[in-house]
């Protein structure tokens, strides 16, 4: 349990941070969050925060789709964040949690005229799914919410039925994940989160177009591709039929980071174990994110300061 939350402006105990049977968005899914994780490294004794203004920036984003006023500027988020993490106190993994919701006690759905709130709490968190070295995922039978209806760009808590749909009928038809296609039948991402495939020595990921959320994550792995292993990302629709002949395929976001997808409905992805792209970019992504890649510090927030 963590021991605070950010509630209604400032910093409480989190038995102190709760909100009534009648709040807007608990009965009609008007809010919108994040999921960020900060890296404890040993060697340095110092908490990283990964792209830590990325994630309020698309926040912003998410809150603009929603009409949603957020008082807090991307910096005071940021400073928010850290002040949080540091009255935690903890030398581990971490998960932070902002959401931004219409906080009203009324009967009504709509989007204006309504009050906003804003929430924060942080938690110890270790992996997101257990395999993460090759992981066995099915076609869902539920397809992605649409941009004309539940736009996917922005993070919206009541779309996340959509993802709880086809994660607990993938996993308890025994698989790992889902990959879940668009209306018109392209792979759209996971349940929660962006899918690559590895093909002819490329990289290939479904485009901001294809109702995914704009992953952090996904453009991290575009860069470090790129920069550290010379490998070019094609955006791009994906048939279901390529990932029975490519020769990799992954999954990331901040939960599951990167995670090699090994099967996909009992056929093997590629070899059936994990390969050599989706290794290397494992080893490079958690370097990178514990801070112990001095080139992409940058994207590392430091929490204890002194
Ligand atoms: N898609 C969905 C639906 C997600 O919930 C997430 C996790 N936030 C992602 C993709 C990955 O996004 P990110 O890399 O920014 O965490």
């Amino acid at each position: 349990m963590p021991k605070y939350a950010f509630f209604q402006g400032q910093f409480v105990p989190i038995e102190d941070a709760r909100v009534s049977i009648m709040t807007h968005a608990f009965n009609y899914g008007t809010g919108c969050f994040e999921g960020i994780r900060a890296y404890w490294n040993d060697q340095a004794e110092q908490l990283y925060v990964f792209r830590l203004r990325e994630h309020f920036e698309r926040m912003h984003r998410s809150s603009r789709i929603l009409r949603i006023q957020l008082d807090h500027s991307v910096s005071e988020l940021c400073d928010i964040t850290l002040e949080l993490l540091r009255k935690e106190g903890l030398r581990q993994d971490m998960y932070i949690r902002p959401l931004a919701y219409k906080a009203d006690e009324i009967i009504g759905v709509r989007l204006h005229d309504l009050t906003d709130e804003f929430a924060m709490f942080a938690i110890p968190f270790g992996r997101y799914i257990e395999q993460e070295e090759g992981a066995h995922v099915c076609i869902s039978g539920w397809r992605r919410v649409d941009d004309n209806a539940t736009p996917a760009r922005a993070k919206i808590t009541g779309a996340y039925i959509n993802s709880a749909l086809s994660k607990t009928d993938a996993v308890l038809s025994g698989y790992d994940e889902a990959l879940v296609l668009t209306q018109t039948g392209h792979i759209s991402e996971g349940s929660a989160e962006n899918f690559f495939i590895v093909r002819n020595g490329q990289l290939i990921t479904p485009s901001v177009t294809s109702n995914i959320l704009e992953g952090i994550t996904r453009d991290t792995v575009i860069e470090l591709a790129r920069e550290e292993m010379g490998l070019k990302t094609l955006q791009r629709s994906i048939d279901r039929s390529e990932i029975y002949i490519c020769e990799e395929a992954f999954l990331c976001g901040t939960g599951v980071q990167v995670a090699a997808i090994t099967q996909v409905e009992h056929r093997p992805v590629g070899t059936g174990t994990i390969g050599p792209v989706v290794s290397r970019l494992r080893e490079i992504y958690f370097d990178v994110v514990r801070g112990k890649n001095p080139k992409y510090r940058h994207w590392c927030t430091p929490v204890y300061t002194g």
